[in-house]
C-alpha cells in the first residue's frame, strides 16, 4: 500500500522534545535532531512514491538514458576505453555555461580524455576556481578554453534585476560584470573577455612562460555574430580581442587546419 504523508507527521510528533510542551525555545541539539528526523522521513517518503508520481518527462528521460547507455556499451569495445581507463591527459580545460544547448560535441568529436570540462551558469571562473586550477595546474592542459554562448540566460539575468533569486544563484550571478539592460551577444562577449582577463591574472606565470594559452570563444547557435550558425567564434586569445589581429595568430589559424587525432597512451 502506498504511504501517505501521515507517517511524516507521526514521526514529527514523536520527535517533538519536551520543549514543545513547555513552550520554551528549543535547544540547538533538539532543533538539529528534528531536522535530521524530518530529512530521514522525507527521504523515505520520496523513495516510496509510486509510478503515479513519476513525471512523464522524467520517465522519458530515464528511458532514453538507459537505452543510449546500452547502445553506447554495445558499440564501444574495451579498445575504446583502454587509452583512458588508467588516467587522463586532456589537452584543454574547458569552462562553459551549463546551458543545455551548449555541449562539447559542437567543437570536439572525440572529447573523451581530451577535454577537462567545467560548467556553471555564465561560464564564470569565480565559483569554479578549484576545478579550473585542477585542470590547469594538475593536469597541465596547454589550453584553457572559456566558452560563452548566444542567448545566455545567466547573462540576461545578470543584466537585469535578480535580487529575488536565492542566495546561491545570486552569488554566481554577482560574478558576471555586464551592463544592466544589455542582455545580448555583446554582453556575452564582454563576459568571456572578463573571464579571460581573470584567468590570465590567475595563471600569469604560465601564460607568460607559454605553458598556457587562454582562449575565449562564443558558441553561436543563433548566428548572432553572423559567422555561421553553430560556429565556435574565437573572440579572445591571451587578452587579444582585435578580430584582425586574432585572425593572424597561429593558434586561431590552426582552427582552419586538419590534424590527426592523438594516439593516447599512459
Ligand atoms: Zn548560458
Amino acid at each position: 500500500m502506498k504511504k501517505g504523508i501521515g507517517p511524516v507527521l507521526l514521526m514529527l510528533m514523536l520527535a517533538m522534545p519536551v520543549w514543545a510542551a513547555e513552550a520554551s525555545a528549543p535547544a540547538e541539539a533538539d532543533q538539529e535532531r528534528i531536522r535530521q528526523v524530518v530529512k530521514e522521513v522525507l527521504r523515505e517518503y520520496a523513495s516510496s512514491l509510486g509510478p503515479k508520481h513519476l513525471n512523464a518527462d522524467a520517465r522519458g528521460l530515464m528511458q532514453n538514458l538507459g537505452q543510449d547507455n546500452r547502445n553506447f556499451m554495445r558499440t564501444h569495445k574495451p579498445a575504446y576505453f583502454k587509452p583512458f581507463v588508467d588516467g587522463q591527459r586532456p589537452r584543454a580545460t574547458v569552462l562553459t555555461c551549463a546551458d543545455s544547448r551548449v555541449h562539447s560535441h559542437a567543437f570536439d568529436a572525440t572529447p573523451d580524455g581530451d577535454l577537462f570540462m567545467v560548467r556553471n551558469i555564465g561560464n564564470q571562473i569565480a565559483t569554479a576556481e578549484g576545478s579550473i586550477e585542477y585542470g590547469v595546474n594538475h593536469l597541465h592542459t596547454p589550453v584553457l578554453l572559456i566558452v560563452g554562448h548566444s542567448a545566455c540566460g545567466a547573462i540576461k539575468a545578470a543584466a537585469g534585476d535578480y535580487s529575488g533569486e536565492s542566495g546561491p544563484i545570486r552569488n554566481e550571478l554577482d560574478t558576471l560584470q555586464v551592463p544592466k539592460g544589455e542582455a545580448g551577444i555583446n554582453s556575452v562577449v564582454l563576459n568571456v573577455n572578463n573571464q579571460v582577463k581573470r584567468a590570465m591574472a590567475k595563471f600569469e606565470e604560465k601564460v607568460i612562460s607559454g605553458e598556457l594559452i587562454v582562449v575565449g570563444a562564443v558558441y553561436d547557435f543563433r548566428d548572432d555574430l553572423k559567422q555561421g550558425q553553430g560556429k565556435l567564434v574565437i573572440v579572445n586569445v591571451n587578452g587579444e580581442t582585435d578580430a584582425r589581429k586574432l585572425a593572424q595568430l597561429e593558434i586561431v589559424q590552426a582552427t582552419e587546419q586538419a590534424a590527426p587525432r592523438p594516439r593516447r597512451s599512459y
